[in-house]
């Protein structure tokens, strides 16, 4: 028997130190590409010096333009066209070795769940993401008609986890509001990724397995540093059990007689 859509729990995953590890290299060097092709811009140091994780692409453009002297007005007018040559100059090659270890089983094991519905919420160009998740062997997991939030949906990743809770309930409700924020969950490996869950009002787990230790995503409501914790902190919300803090803490202690 199928469950009401109302019953179920929607998964906005990361992509860049979440889901794959280390795979972002030729995805810098087309954004590089882009801005240089549309700006002329060329010092280097200025890719190299940018901040990337839990960015949007099109914020990480803009600080760049901003760094080499470019004008916000000239960054707006430009930026459909750096958006663009972007998606169309990134080659990701095969990614399937950067799946961070355990991910891949613990999101078959999701997608086989009644109660799960698997979407993302990514700082990446749309057609990026697709592309990075395909070449990884991930983009089946990820169906396109549930959406998602992009870094070409807002420049701020605060709006994200927004667009992709619309995009779900147009998609899956019957009544087609947007999927419920206290039946949503973001999985993210950076502040970033905690923040614009808060603004969002959804909930929201952190993996240790990106740029930033557990000691720096204290903020979300769990924080796993490999696929078994994520999985098991997952599935203390999804399944309604108090995750706990203290693993050696017996989820059924015995009351004394
Ligand atoms: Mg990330």
């Amino acid at each position: 028997m199928s469950r009401a859509p109302d019953d179920r729990w929607l998964l906005l995953w990361d992509i860049d130190g979440t889901l794959l590890l280390k795979a972002s290299g030729s995805h810098a060097a087309a954004v590089w590409d882009a801005l240089r092709e549309v700006h002329g811009i060329g010092d280097e140091r200025l890719l190299k010096n940018q901040p990337m994780a839990g960015m949007t692409d099109g914020q990480i453009a803009r600080d760049i333009l901003v760094a080499a002297g470019v004008d916000h007005p000239q960054i707006d007018a430009h930026a459909d066209t750096v958006a663009a040559r972007t998606c169309e100059t990134y080659e990701p090659g095969d990614l399937q070795g950067h799946v961070s270890p355990g991910v891949d089983v613990l999101l078959a094991e999701l997608h086989d769940r009644d109660d799960v519905v698997q979407s993302l919420v990514t700082g990446n160009f749309e057609p990026i993401a697709r592309r990075k998740l395909d070449a990884a062997g991930l983009g089946g997991w990820f169906a396109p008609e549930i959406g998602g939030g992009f870094g070409s949906d807002h420049e701020e990743r605060r709006h994200l986890p927004g667009f992709a809770r619309r995009r779900a309930g147009e998609a899956l409700r019957a009544d087609g509001t947007p999927w419920p924020p206290e039946r949503t969950i973001v999985i993210g490996d950076t502040p970033r990724d905690i923040a614009c869950a808060r603004h969002d009002g959804v909930h929201v787990i952190a993996v240790a397995t990106g740029g930033h230790p557990a000691d720096e995503l204290q903020d979300a409501d769990a924080v796993a540093t490999d696929a078994e914790e994520l999985r098991a902190a997952l599935l203390a919300v999804i399944d309604g059990r108090e995750p706990s803090a203290d693993p050696s803490r017996s989820p059924d202690p015995e009351v004394p007689a």
